[in-house]
């Protein structure tokens, strides 16, 4: 491109900055960002968009915004009314050339606050009609206006910094597999129907008609034709898609990470991707975890923190006092406590300063647990004052002697309160855990900025499916059992005749090749060991209730290439919007990806989904029916 008249006419001829050999072009000479104490005196051009504009008397201070950062321009009187005379507002596009000065009221909150730029002319390279919000830190747009208007809320610094957060990271994973020998592989997208148990989104063919497409849910299949192509170490970083009702913070269609290799066990794959997450941390973050990650049990995580992805930044483990098959707390014999006695579970939490809790406090603190998503009947408590003595809220069945056995058994201090919750299993144990991390958010022992990491590994293969009766996979069909489990699945019949008692069935104690990776209480990652033998994976089939046919229906490709030679392998796939998310020190993974959509799985900006055509249904051969 030519150098515009304009331009050429005002380009200082020297003008050696940072950057400015990547940043310098036709439009300008520096960016908004760039600018310091030291460029006193340069001529310099800028392009930007206009975030505010300040009349003083007869001059005018305008902030010119640009993807570095925002420099102060100041326009005298002649300017200024050029300024008038073409109505400059907010988000004007302007090219505007002036010499560097030190400012007389400095702004000590940005890089540039130094300096202002003494505008000698510009010029309007686009006017901007009146932004629906204003394009700031606080900006006074809500949600929706912004999802709309997604490209206006993207100029905002905080989006700015996740994508280029984002950018880190993706940078840091290639980096880092491709040292490792890792060969980046696309997968097609209009494929069929894959095994991770959501409901797929699909495509109509127009060439084959009244047949099908789905999108992948993952690459699963794929990733391992190749390891029986011979590429033993495979990445892909990869949109998946997953047509599920969209809890808080979902996405239809979300990224990840996906790797495979062969010729491994599950120790390989561990320290491989350990690694991954520490170079991801040491270069995104500046953080260089030097010991090995942590490693914990299914069983563990689901006894000491009520779930599979502890958040291990805090301790307050749960206590169990009962379980389904015993008392474990002797004070709870023989109570006259019904509640208690009728329970099947009973868990508790030391929740360490709060014995001062007031009455209303508490009162709240049950309230919370009776929440239809918590459900809970009720909440115990056990003050353990500084002074010794004990207060609570079924001290009519337990003596002081008794509760001091309650307080000794949760490891509680003088000064903790003592939380119980009593009922079902499931639901009691989801329940403490939810009320842990409730409590640990109000003490402030969740804090963003650390990262607290940990393997979870030794998950049951099986889950069982009440409706139906039956065995579903836990991760999918395709991992591996451990192998001493393999015998027991091998021998045994998956059919459960004991509906009451299924955890009795053998299957119920098939332990999984699988392993999860956790930070701060989110699953990031999650894979497993591969079956890579035909007839195991017939088994597999067989126990999940999936008919030979169906079998051969949706996964004979894989079948058959397993006949060729398939090598062992293992991989894992890390979501990347959610490690994103959580090294920005945020809830929702909607701030790190572009264009997300809504809720409602909407993209509120191209207004999509939306109906098509006569014409195209009829292309398609399609026909619509009823909504349900
Ligand atoms: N495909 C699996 C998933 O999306 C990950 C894996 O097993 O590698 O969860």
């Amino acid at each position: 491109m030519a150098l515009t008249p304009f331009i050429a006419s005002l380009r200082p001829n020297s003008c050696n900055f940072a950057l400015q050999k990547y940043l310098s072009g036709m439009y300008r000479t520096i960016t908004c960002g760039a600018l310091r104490i030291a460029d006193k005196g340069k001529t310099v051009t800028l392009a930007g968009w206009v975030q505010t504009i300040r009349k003083f008397g007869s001059i005018t201070f305008v902030d010119l915004r640009d993807r570095y950062g925002i420099t102060q321009l100041v326009f005298d009187e002649k300017e200024t009314q050029k300024l008038e005379s073409e109505n400059v507002g907010r988000e004007f596009v302007l090219q505007a050339t002036g010499s560097v000065r030190e400012r007389s009221n400095k702004n000590k909150n940005i890089p540039t606050g130094e300096i202002e730029i003494e505008i000698h002319s510009f010029k309007v390279l686009n006017p901007s009609v009146t932004p629906p919000f204003t394009i700031q830190d606080d900006t006074d747009g809500g949600e929706d206006l912004r999802m709309k208007y997604r490209y206006l809320d993207l100029r905002r610094n905080v989006l700015r910094k996740n994508l280029e957060l984002r950018y880190s990271v993706t940078r840091a994973t290639r980096n880092y597999l491709h040292s490792h020998n890792f060969i980046e592989i696309e997968t097609p997208y209009l494929i069929k129907s894959t095994p991770e148990g959501a409901r797929d989104f699909v495509v109509p063919s127009r060439m084959n008609a009244h047949e099908f497409y789905a999108l992948p849910q993952s690459p699963q299949t794929f990733k391992q034709l190749l390891m029986v192509s011979g590429f033993d170490r495979y990445y892909q970083i990869v949109k998946c898609f997953r047509d599920e009702d969209l809890r808080a913070d979902r996405q239809p269609e979300f990224t990840q990470i996906d790797c495979e290799m062969s010729f491994v066990e599950q120790e390989d794959i561990l320290q491989t991707f350990e690694g991954l997450i520490k170079s991801i941390l040491k270069d995104v973050k500046g953080i260089d975890l030097k010991e090995p990650l942590q490693r914990m049990s299914f069983a563990d995580a689901m006894w000491n923190y009520g779930n599979d992805k502890p958040d291990i930044r805090f301790e307050m483990l749960v206590k169990n006092l009962k379980t389904e098959s015993e008392i474990h707390l002797d004070a709870l014999k023989g109570s006259s406590f019904g509640v208690f006695e009728q329970a099947e579970t009973i868990l508790a939490i030391s929740v360490p300063g709060a014995a001062d809790y007031s009455r209303k406090q508490t009162d709240e603190l049950t309230d919370w647990v009776r929440r239809p998503q918590i459900g809970m009947a009720g909440l115990a408590y056990i003050k353990y004052h500084e002074d010794g003595s004990l207060k609570s809220s079924i001290d009519k069945f337990f003596s002081p002697d008794k509760l001091i056995q309650f307080a000794d058994f949760c490891g509680s201090k003088k000064g903790d309160l003592i939380l119980i919750l009593a009922g079902k299993e499931e639901k009691t144990r989801k329940a403490i855990s939810e009320l842990r991390l409730f409590m640990g958010d109000r003490l402030g022992l969740r804090d963003n900025s650390i990262f607290k990491l940990l393997w979870v590994t030794d998950f049951p293969l099986f889950e069982y499916e009440e409706e139906n009766n039956r065995w579903v996979a836990r991760h999918h069909p395709f991992t591996s059992p451990k192998p001493e489990d393999i015998d027991t699945m091998i021998h045994n019949s998956p059919v459960i005749t004991d509906k009451e008692h299924y955890l009795k069935h053998p299957f119920a104690a098939i332990k999984a090749n699988a392993y999860d990776m956790v930070m701060n209480g989110n699953e990031i990652g999650g894979g497993s060991i591969r079956i890579h033998q035909k007839d195991l994976q017939k088994k597999m089939f067989e126990a999940l209730a999936i008919s030979d046919e169906e079998a051969n229906e949706k996964f004979g490709f894989l079948m058959n290439a397993f006949q060729y030679g398939a090598p062992p392998h293992g991989g894992i796939a890390f979501g990347l919007d959610r490690v994103c998310a959580i090294l920005g020190g945020s809830e929702s993974i909607r701030d790190f990806i572009a264009f997300p959509k809504n809720n409602n799985g909407r993209d509120m900006m191209i207004d999509a989904p939306s109906p098509i055509e006569d014409k195209q249904l009829k292309e398609l051969s399609l026909a619509l029916g009823e909504i349900n």
